[in-house]
């Protein structure tokens, strides 16, 4: 995609890090252009107005202009910044490991209106507090299908069988789904979170607000796609290491 020699875009700020002895490597997520990593200049000076704009976690408006080796923030103006999602350190790191999900799953360059909406739209409902781990999933399975890794859902891989209530068995080996007696030795999933599965990937974001699965369906499908992310990243994503140990830290007595 050629991009203009300067032009201004919404964006959303999924990392930094530092370059050089006062600036930062940015990488933006934008609609029309895509993941783009742009440099700016100067923003990690206490005086930096823009370094506190251009802050993981935050939808900014920037102007961009073309720069030697890459693109230059030449202004930004925070739009949204999710200040009760950042105040709650849970649905702060599962707000970031999403960012990291986008990272990197999207090539760099390639126009994504359909991740950009729903990345959107999941940090404002951790920013709302509903429903975090229902929206983080159906990130996961929109990203995993946009950039080309997404799971067969509905036919077994090795014999076709269309799978219905019985369930099966998920493999990320395989590229998703096996029936029973194919999938011996895979991990099963259960008709209700193989059901569970087809509603996150079809369902409307008005219907799924309206959706609730128990807690042991939420379980299976955490496990089913962190399972198959770690096949297709080849490793786990950093943030997640970090939320474990969030979720394992046992309580003080007394303390609930
Ligand atoms: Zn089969």
């Amino acid at each position: 995609m050629t991009l203009p020699r300067l032009f201004k875009t919404e964006a959303l700020v999924l990392r930094h890090r530092p370059l050089a002895e006062a600036d930062r490597l940015v990488t933006l997520l934008t609609p029309r252009y895509g993941k783009l990593e742009v440099k700016a200049k100067g923003v990690r000076r206490a005086k930096s107005r823009m370094g506190g704009h251009l802050q993981p976690l935050t939808r900014v408006l920037v102007q961009l202009a073309q720069g030697r080796t890459r693109y230059v923030v030449a202004g930004c103006q925070a739009l949204e910044g999710f200040p009760s999602l950042r105040a709650d350190l849970d649905r702060l790191t599962l707000a970031l490991y999403l960012c990291e999900l986008a990272d990197r799953l999207l090539v760099p360059g390639v126009e994504a209106q359909m991740p950009y909406a729903y990345l959107l739209e999941s940090l404002r409902h951790l920013e709302e507090g509903r429903k975090p781990n229902l929206w983080a999933r159906r990130l996961e399975l929109a990203l995993l299908r946009y950039s080309g890794y997404g799971p067969e859902l509905q036919r077994c891989l090795a014999c076709g069988r269309s799978l219905g209530p019985e369930g099966g068995a998920f493999s990320p080996l395989a590229g998703g789904l096996l029936c029973l007696p194919c999938g011996q030795g895979a991990a099963p999933i259960s008709g209700p979170a193989l059901r569970a599965l087809s509603l996150l990937e079809d369902a409307s974001a008005a219907e799924l607000a309206r959706l609730d699965f128990p807690p042991s369906v939420e379980h299976e499908l955490e496990a089913h796609l962190r399972a198959y992310i770690v096949h297709v990243l080849e490793g786990q994503a950093n943030t997640l290491d970090f939320l474990d140990k969030l979720r394992h830290v046992p309580l003080i007595s007394g303390q609930r």
